[in-house]
């Protein structure tokens, strides 16, 4: 990495690395829930589901590759072994087991409610201090407020259409 780069960061560079590969990690195991997730949804609605669901998936791989190369940029190294995604990631994963479109919207909006706790979080960290990583977290944070929004507007959709309010 640039060493002026490098020195700039007003933040203990090692352990902004450890934030990094922890988010990076939430990031591969979110596309890969949404991913399958479009893929073997069941029930109503479950065409404009698996729509948003497989953006989000493409979303979720484009913030991997942000945090992948700001965490190469810092002189780090991605996590080299997808096995260590379950031991580093702030998320965790919730499989689509159970397919139903409500299962996986609700699996999904918990996961997009922790990511907008992590990238808040970042910025927080990197405020006045990492202009670069700030910035970075403001775009994804920006990406996960919209996919909650998504979800949660889907899941009113899906309970009006199973409940329709009676006039
Ligand atoms: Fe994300
Ligand atoms: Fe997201
Ligand atoms: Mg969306």
């Amino acid at each position: 990495m640039g060493s002026k780069g490098r020195a700039i960061v007003g933040l203990d560079v090692d352990k902004l690395l450890i934030v990094l590969n922890k988010a990076y990690a939430d990031e591969w195991l979110a596309y890969y829930q949404y991913w399958l997730g479009a893929k073997v949804i069941r029930g109503p609605m479950k065409d404009a589901v698996a729509a948003e669901l497989s953006v989000h998936a493409t979303e979720e791989l484009a913030h991997a590759t942000l945090v992948a190369e700001r965490i190469i940029q810092l002189g780090g190294t991605p996590l080299v072994d997808p096995q260590e995604w379950f031991s580093w990631g702030n998320c965790g994963y919730e499989a689509p087991a159970d397919p139903f479109v409500r299962k996986l919207l609700e699996q999904n909006i918990r996961g997009e409610q922790c990511a907008i706790g992590v990238y808040d979080d970042l910025m927080k960290l990197s405020a006045g201090k990492d202009p670069i990583t700030y910035n970075i977290a403001l775009r994804i944070l920006e990406q996960e407020v919209e996919h909650e929004e998504d979800l949660q507007a889907l899941l009113e959709d899906l309970e009006l259409m199973l409940n329709p309010p009676q006039h």
